[in-house]
């Protein structure tokens, strides 16, 4: 110890406390801030939490199935005794019905390279694996209101089904868990401290200060701060050299009720990805069914300057297109009259793909634009942060040449340099939350 941490994670959402447990892992003196009063309490509370790995680029499909694999053995991968309630992964199978903008077939080809099982469904499959849904094909997705959003269906669609993914239970309970893990291996939290301001002393050392006035220094800061990062950025003084640019979105996720026949024989029925209409799906425990949109072209996006001042309840608007669109697919659905659900903020990179990053900055790193599909490489995010600082702190060149990740169940290699702030944009990227 040198009277101050080895690195500051700001933020202990699902990311930032999995990247302060692998930090301690590997024998840092990890200390962790957040503004809120626990650990998940920012964007990850919101979270649908959908476990999928349908992604555009072989490295996001085998960053979500190698976390897929810390999901469905969540317990023993954290290391946590029987007695500490765990956030619970339900195996549901995900739907991913066809859509041009997310050609099924370049996903087989990843699929294949990564050795993930999938199911080709034509329209009769898909209508006899999903009780009451419509096939239509009706895009683009319509504003609710227009005349054309009744138009017919002009044919019908098949889907790619992927019997390993599902959702887990309680995402806010997930990050509670990877900060209960990371406090076992001797990380410390510190809670209701904002950061307020950050200065690079010229020993080298990063001088943190907080809104209590109270100051902390540390060679290491990992900017893990959701839909605040931006402005964390900017009073460190980073970002000049990013060629990828992240931005607050506020969402909405309705709640109603499944319909009727979709949990048959008392299994929960799958997650549906529906760019078709321009929503996805996902079952709830007890019978509940939670609709997200896909930021279809025809609905404004919610860009917003200040996460803290955000509406974070639903409204009838949202309420109206997102459950409307879900009625179409399901047209025994029933439409509630009073709206129900969530309101969250994504950290939206410009091409909707994650920053796991240095900067130009040294000791200075982002795990950042999470982008609204995140949540379930949380595990691996953790991993990759601390692989890069750990090569970048010994003196490895990471802008120049990336850090190779190596996932332990397929032996694949992720490399580092996808996530980087440099990045070309990710041309495959659908431009949505599905990445
Ligand atoms: C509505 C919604 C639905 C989603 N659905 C899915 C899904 O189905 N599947 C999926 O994989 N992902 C999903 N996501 C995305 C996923 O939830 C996020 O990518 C993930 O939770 C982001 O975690 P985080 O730790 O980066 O951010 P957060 O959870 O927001 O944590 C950031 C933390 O930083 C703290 N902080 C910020 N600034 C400061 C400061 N200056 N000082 C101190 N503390 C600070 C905040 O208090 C906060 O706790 C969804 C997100 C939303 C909003």
């Amino acid at each position: 110890m040198n009277g101050h941490p080895d690195a500051v994670v700001v933020g202990a959402g699902v990311i930032g406390s999995s990247i302060a447990l692998q930090l301690a892992k590997r024998g840092n003196d990890v200390l962790v801030v957040d503004k809120a009063g626990g650990p998940g309490y920012g964007s990850t509370s919101a979270s649908s939490a959908i476990i999928r790995y349908n992604y555009s680029t072989l490295d996001g499909v085998v960053t979500a199935w190698e976390s897929g694999q810390c999901w469905t053995n969540w317990r023993s991968y954290l290391g946590l005794d029987q007695d500490v309630a765990v956030a619970q992964f339900h195996r549901t199978g995900m739907v991913f019905l066809d859509a041009d903008i997310a050609p099924r077939d370049r996903t087989i080809k990843l699929f294949k390279g990564v050795n993930i099982p999938y199911e080709e469904w034509d329209t009769a499959e898909l209508v006899q694996r999903v009780p009451g849904i419509d096939p239509g094909r009706y895009f683009p997705p319509k504003p609710v209101h227009s005349d054309e959003f009744f138009d017919d269906a002009t044919s019908t669609l098949g889907a790619l089904f992927t019997p390993d993914a599902g959702f887990v239970n309680d995402p806010r309970l997930a990050a509670a868990n990877l900060a209960q893990a990371a406090a076992a291996h001797g990380a410390t939290f510190r809670y209701r401290a904002a950061i307020v301001q950050i200065e690079q002393t010229t020993d080298g050392l990063w001088h943190l200060r907080l809104g209590d006035g109270t100051t902390i220094d540390t060679p290491v800061v990992v900017n893990a701060a959701g839909p605040w990062s931006g402005a964390l950025n900017k009073i460190a003084g980073v970002g000049a050299d990013f060629t990828v640019s992240v931005a607050p979105m506020r969402q909405e996720v309705h709640h109603v009720s499944a319909p009727p026949g979709f949990n048959a024989g008392g299994q929960l029925g799958p997650s549906i990805a529906d760019m078709d209409l321009g929503i996805y799906t996902r079952p709830e425990t007890g019978g509940g069914f939670l609709i997200g949109g896909t930021e279809p072209d025809c609905d404004a996006l919610e860009w917003i300057d200040d996460p803290d001042t955000v509406n974070l309840s639903r409204t009838a608007d949202r309420f109206e297109s997102q459950v409307m669109r879900a009625a179409r697919r399901f047209p025994d659905l029933t439409v509630p009259s009073q709206p129900s659900g969530i309101a969250g903020v994504y950290d939206v990179a410009s091409d909707w793909t994650p920053i796991y990053d240095k900067t130009d900055r040294d000791g200075f790193y982002v795990a950042i634009g999470t982008s609204g599909n995140q949540f379930k490489n949380a595990p691996l995010a953790g991993e990759f942060l601390a692989q890069i600082i750990t090569e970048v702190e010994a003196g490895h060149d990471h802008d120049h040449d990336p850090v190779q990740y190596i996932g332990r169940t397929t032996g694949l290699t992720v490399d580092l340099g996808s996530f980087s702030r440099k990045r070309a944009l990710n041309a495959e990227s659908s431009g949505t939350v599905l990445g």
